[in-house]
């Protein structure tokens, strides 16, 4: 008998020999490595006459329109700094509404007609490209007129060299519009968002005596999970290799349940494959800081220091690039899902995120005096009353179906969109709306201006993990977004809303201050009223709990428990009429991703229908008729001997019924799934929420229970434990 698939893996694991120092730090010093494949402030002023280099930074950092006779000058220096370092293609590197990263890659050489060939880099090229993007999805956008896409340079996010074996491509960020100028991708609107909520800031901060700041932009600092397994696993398991995670597998003997993994030792070949991928990020100018083992076997955690929100997105998208290539390196596979493993937990990306000053002042850290506290008061009052005004918006920007296997699952935050403010804060707002009540009795309220804040404790760990959005201190935490997401879409969303809020405040204090009122006394006479209508949304106890589940459903609060009961969040009027006052996403583009989520959502559940059924078919059922037929052999042959065989007669009917039942699994997963919803891409989804998943489920619990049954030498797939705990 040849090897299974699965016992060829083990076999391959067991006889490899991993080349773990192909880096050493001890001669390559990280303070080196930082950032010497980016073309950043200190090369471009190098590099660039100086009213260009000015003229860029303004740009870059004010948002000023870039002056198009500087674009040549600059394309010429990125060229010339890019063909040093090896770089013979450029590329307009975008993101689509896949979630991942797209390029297409163009040679510096252009030929000089007479034999010989010259490198050229032009502003043009530099600033606008047309990929042959048509496949891409658009919601419809571009169907309606042509199939074009451009990409357009977006200055704000350096230009950097990925490396590749033989040299270098120069890659410069870029959004991706219609040529009727609509967002087709997740950059654009995350830029739209970022001046928006830059305009309502800075009324806040004028009001407050700041002039200043000159831009106010939010801060991401994303925390990565994901899973590294060995790459062997994947080849033998076709579900994690199509739909990077397993359809079938029962419970390991031993999961996470002795808390043994979290914090713990990093295992050899995965501490030198993340010192490998940090040295790349370091490279390309990812501030990466921390790394530690997370609670599920095989599961890791990566985390860098804030950026400003446009930078950190585009650095999350390479840092998932660089650390599914890296694990190759290695062996390993990086999974990103948000649930690989059934039974253990799965992956998200807690999202922190503030606002800062480009003078450097975080507006949601409490200050030391009673004037930096009251303005601290106002911004976080904006936010509490975002997340309460929008709940539903917060919760469809994590909407996925991976991440529908994970939000409300005991381990993530519940569909249900609360805020955790802690004690401290808590205490503050409850005086700051009692201080409104003529009445108070209970004393001690809050007056802003006057009152300095208690110090504010910093969430060192993660205290209250079963909160959505929790304050930390000087930040909020965003966790209930999906490992695999680009962080894009939550901070699109937190932008326009915190915007909204901002807006509203501002034009309560700026009408009360101009009628001769103290701002001290203009804010103190607005923040009650703000938290007192908000306060429904605050909730400091376990989120995980059955409790909350009936007290959030008793406040009102929605519980949108799947992506299916999300989407049509996208199109809602309030959506819409948000998202246009503030320029970020026009009807047409929304109704476009409204489209967009909907097919994603079906295109995920119809491509894991699909493998369910073929493995099903071709790999679970033969390995157990096979043993079907050993038993039934074994049986006879006992029977033939003249001993009493009720015991293995028991067991073939046990495993025939199962079997059985697996079988009627099996067609009735095809019959659903074959069966074809007419109508809109909504009812599509539908129809796989409703109809297709409940039979997924019933199959993969056969199947499951099959696993515990047949015999072990010919069960085709890897187990979780040999793919959890075999390094
Ligand atoms: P914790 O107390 O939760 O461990 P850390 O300070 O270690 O918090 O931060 C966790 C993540 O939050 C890091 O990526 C960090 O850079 C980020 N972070 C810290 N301050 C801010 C901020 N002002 N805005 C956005 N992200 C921040
Ligand atoms: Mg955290």
């Amino acid at each position: 008998m040849g090897m299974t698939a699965r016992q060829q893996a083990i076999q391959a694991i067991a006889s490899t020999y991993h080349q773990l120092d192909n880096l050493d730090f001890r001669t390559e010093h990280i303070k080196d490595l930082f950032g010497v494949n980016v073309f950043h402030e200190e090369e471009q002023k190098a590099r660039l006459p100086k009213p260009v280099f000015k003229a860029l930074q303004k740009t870059i950092k004010l948002g000023v329109p870039l002056d198009p006779t500087v674009a040549d000058a600059v394309a010429s220096a990125m060229k010339d700094w890019a063909l040093e370092h090896g770089a013979t293609h450029y590329t307009h590197l975008f993101q689509p509404m896949t979630g991942l990263t797209a390029e297409k890659h163009d040679s510096f050489l252009t030929p000089t007609g007479t034999g010989g060939g010259l490198a050229e880099f032009s502003g043009k090229e530099l600033v606008k490209g047309e990929p042959d993007a048509s496949s891409f999805p658009s919601g419809g956008i571009r169907a309606t007129f042509e199939a074009r896409g451009y990409t357009g340079w977006d200055p704000t996010s350096p230009a950097y060299l990925r490396e590749t074996p033989n040299g270098a491509t120069l890659v410069i960020p870029t959004v991706f519009v219609s040529w009727t100028g609509e967002a087709l991708d997740k950059k654009t609107p995350l830029l739209r968002s970022m001046e928006a909520l830059s305009t309502q800031a800075l009324r806040i901060l004028r009001l407050f005596g700041n002039s200043d700041a000159k831009k106010v932009f939010t801060t991401v600092g994303p925390e990565q999970e994901y899973f590294l397994i060995d790459k062997n696993f994947l080849y033998a398991r076709p579900d994690l290799l199509n739909a990077g995670r397993t359809l079938f597998g029962a419970k390991p003997p031993k999961g996470q349940e002795l808390e043994d993994q979290y914090f713990g030792t990093i295992p050899e070949r995965v501490i030198a494959c993340m010192a490998d991928a940090e040295a790349e990020m370091f490279k390309l100018g990812i501030p990466v800081k921390t790394r530690h083992n997370e609670v599920a076997p095989s599961q890791y955690e990566i985390a860098p220091i804030f950026e400003d929100s446009n930078l950190a997105t585009d650095h999350n998208q390479l840092t998932m690039d660089v650390l599914r290539r890296t694990a190759e390196k290695y062996d390993l596979v990086c999974l990103m899902h948000e649930k690989p493993f059934a039974g253990i937990n799965g992956s998200g990306k807690h999202n922190n995120w503030s606002m800062s000053t480009d003078t450097g002042e975080n507006l949601l850290n409490p200050g030391d005096t009673p004037h930096d506290n009251a303005q601290f008061l106002v911004y976080c009052v904006a936010v509490i009353r975002a997340v309460a005004k929008y709940p539903e918006l917060l919760r469809v920007s994590v909407a996925s179906a991976g991440n529908d296997h994970r939000l409300g699952a005991n381990e993530a935050p519940p569909a249900i969109i609360s805020i955790f403010l802690g004690d401290q804060l808590q205490d503050v707002m409850d005086q700051l709306e009692r201080s409104d009540l003529k009445s108070t009795k209970q004393g001690g309220f809050m007056e802003v201006g006057v009152s300095v804040l208690p110090k504010l404790p910093k969430d060192a760990g993660d205290r209250n993990r079963t909160s959505p959005f929790a304050f930390t201190g000087n930040k909020f935490e965003f966790r209930a977004v999906g490992s695999s997401f680009s962080i894009s879409g939550p901070n699109v969303v937190l932008n326009t809303i915190a915007a909204e809020s901002m807006d509203f405040i501002a034009t309560k204090l700026e009408a009360d201050t101009k009628g001769g009122k103290p701002l001290a006394k203009a804010i103190q006479d607005l923040l009650p009223g703000i938290l007192k209508e908000s306060k429904k949304v605050v909730f400091n106890g376990d989120g995980y709990s059955d409790e909350w589940h009936k007290e959030a459903e008793k406040r009102g609060l929605p519980n949108l428990k799947n992506t299916v009961d999300a989407i049509p969040t996208l199109i809602a009027k309030s959506t819409v009429d948000l998202f246009a006052k503030y320029k970020v996403l026009s009807e047409r583009e929304l109704n476009a991703r409204y489209t967009i989520f909907c097919e994603s959502y079906v295109k995920t559940v119809n491509i894991e229908a699909n493998l369910m059924v073929s493995m099903g078919k071709t790999m679970i059922l033969p390995a157990a008729l096979r043993y079907q037929g050993q038993v039934a052999t074994a049986v006879n042959a006992a029977k033939a001997a003249g001993v009493d065989a009720t015991a293995q007669v028991d067991h073939l009917k046990e495993l025939t019924s199962t079997l059985t039942t697996f079988q009627k699994a099996l067609a009735a997963l095809e019959k659903a799934h074959g069966h074809h919803a007419d109508g809109t891409p909504y009812d599509h989804a539908k129809h796989f929420r409703d109809h297709v998943l409940p039979k997924m489920t019933d199959l993969r619990t056969a199947a499951d229970t099959l696993e515990t049954m047949v015999a072990d030498d010919l069960w085709p797939l890897p187990t979780y434990q040999e793919m959890l705990f075999i390094k």
